[in-house]
């Protein structure tokens, strides 16, 4: 018999006896016995001697320790027949466990087995030190930013270009600031509006996603499934102010014909609801996140920010898109809206007027030739549609005669032409502005998603059913605070590219200053002396 079980044993013993003896009070008996025996003996000891005696007088037996940090006392887990029982039900998880799923085997299935009565949970830390002790461990892919193409010349200038132009914007933006998130408004001069973020993304959670990282013993990973499974994906908003775009429940009331929040789903393949397309990215906007943005903040101007994908650069049918065009009338082209064009601004339709001599070109698309012609922009010798280098898409800015489409697309109206989406927003008085490529760090939607998918790794059984139950369930549980840390980041990170430091540098000092949106010009100097391999 170890120490520690013998003191055990003693204290009950005493404690019973004393009970029996001149029936003093359970308190007194317990913690006089707990002075006796035990060097720390107070009423913890004494608390913990009733708990032994009663369990003795139950089992017959000493109850089993949760603890164990000193070698004296026995864990559970060290029992070889709880180490099989878990051991069985974590390969049945094939290689689903989580901590938190495990903790709650170990509550309702394999401590009631055991018998343990007293002791109803556990610790998520807990069974962390229990899934460690029986060897399996986490491994993950590792996250974080990634470097790809930060470099490229052309990445580079956009991004100064984009960083320039959010600073601008944000001057007029609330902050969120220290500590508390302290909601700092904008020094707004007369006439200005308030400015605010609206970032969106789009994101994809598949019914087999499996963790991240998985539990398992070392060198037993388990192979990824080929495909993704089912999926749903979720096109949403957020701003620094409200979090998920949507209206206030009063608001509901109040707008019955707005949609009550922005958020879109959608299941792709085919055989469902078909893909996700610009178009339905366009409608969303139009219908859901400007109508729900304007009733939460009127009188204010909303930046709308999207992901520089190619899904979010299309023009609008009628836009004035050279490469849409053929050379000569009618045929499939598009008809495009009027423009106009030279120094005085002068009126010109795309499109052949319904009193045109040739009575079959009538209403029909002009072509390339015939609105080059009526800018006095078609040579003599006459062009090509397309040279082989446009086709290729090799950009030299010193070849602006080698072909009709390459002629048109340099006219100052069709290098005016924005894409839709950007149309859209800004006939309705906002502004909208593309993230820098291979930047998603700086779209702080991306940490959101990254929440959301982790609270739904955790909770989810991965079936087709149970994952269309808590993905709306997973994007709830981000709270607004979160989000706001969140997108503070996003701005630590603009700072930091603005002020030159990028790469690990930024990294490290995105995480070390935490609480601030800007670092202070003080330990940027530090960070520029530091040295990084
Ligand atoms: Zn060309």
């Amino acid at each position: 018999m170890k120490v520690d079980e013998y003191n055990k044993k003693r204290a009950i013993f005493e404690y019973l006896k004393l009970l029996n003896k001149n029936g003093s009070g359970k308190m007194k008996a317990s913690l006089s016995v707990a002075q006796i025996i035990f060097i720390d003996g107070g009423i913890w000891k004494a608390r913990q001697i009733r708990h032994w005696s009663n369990y003795w007088l139950l089992h017959n037996a000493l109850p089993i320790s949760f603890q164990g940090k000193h070698q004296k006392t026995v864990r559970l887990i060290d029992d070889e027949d709880v180490a099989e029982k878990c051991h069985v039900w974590i390969r049945n998880q094939n290689y689903k466990v989580t901590p938190i799923k495990f903790k709650k085997f170990i509550e309702q299935n394999l401590l009631t087995q055991l018998g343990v009565s007293k002791k109803k949970t556990i610790d998520v830390s807990t069974a962390v030190r229990w899934l460690h002790i029986l060897g399996y461990t986490k491994q993950r892919q590792k996250q974080g930013v990634y470097y790809d193409g930060h470099e490229r010349a052309d990445v580079v200038q956009y991004r100064n270009k984009f960083l320039s132009d959010i600073f601008e914007y944000e001057k007029l933006m609330s902050r969120y600031e220290g500590e508390n998130m302290d909601w700092i408004l904008p020094d707004l001069a007369e006439g200005e509006k308030e400015h605010i973020l609206v970032t969106h993304d789009e994101c994809i959670f598949y019914s087999n996603d499996g963790q991240r990282g998985v539990w398992a013993k070392n060198g037993e990973l388990p192979l990824r499934k080929k495909g993704n499974g089912k999926s749903i994906m979720v096109s949403e908003f957020l701003t620094e102010i409200d979090g998920r775009l949507k209206l206030k429940p009063t608001d509901i009331e109040q707008y019955p014909t707005v949609p009550a929040e922005a958020r879109e789903y959608l299941e792709p393949g085919k055989d469902r609801e078909g893909y996700w397309t610009a178009e339905n990215v366009l409608n969303q906007i139009k219908t859901k996140a400007i109508p729900i943005f304007e009733i939460l903040h009127p009188n204010c101007i909303g930046i709308f920010a999207f992901d520089n994908s190619s899904n979010h650069a299309i023009f609008a049918k009628d836009a004035l898109v050279s490469k849409r065009m053929n050379l000569n009338p009618g045929g499939l082209q598009p008809k495009m809206r009027d423009t106009y064009w030279g120094s005085d601004n002068k009126l010109q339709s795309m499109v052949f007027p319904d009193d045109y001599p040739h009575e079959k070109l009538r209403g029909q698309p002009k072509g390339l030739k015939q609105i080059l012609k009526e800018r006095k922009k078609w040579p003599i010798g006459g062009l090509l549609l397309e040279c082989k280098e446009c086709k290729e898409k090799k950009d030299d800015e010193n070849r602006i005669n080698c072909c009709a489409r390459r002629v048109m697309s340099l006219e100052p109206d069709f290098l005016a032409q924005k894409g839709a989406i950007a149309e859209i927003i800004k006939k309705a008085g906002h502004k909208c502005i593309f993230y820098s490529k291979f930047h998603c760090e700086l779209n702080f939607i991306e940490r959101y998603w990254g929440a959301a998918k982790r609270h739904a790794r955790e909770n989810c059984n991965y079936s087709w059913a149970g994952l269309k139950q808590i993905v709306p369930q997973s994007l709830e549980s981000v709270s607004l605070v979160t989000i706001r840390r969140f997108a503070r980041k996003a701005w630590r990170y603009m700072d930091l590219y603005q002020k030159g430091i990028g790469g690990k540098l930024a990294e490290y000092a995105v995480k070390k200053y935490r609480s601030h949106r800007r670092i202070p010009d003080e330990v940027i100097e530090e960070l520029n002396q530091i040295e990084f391999s």
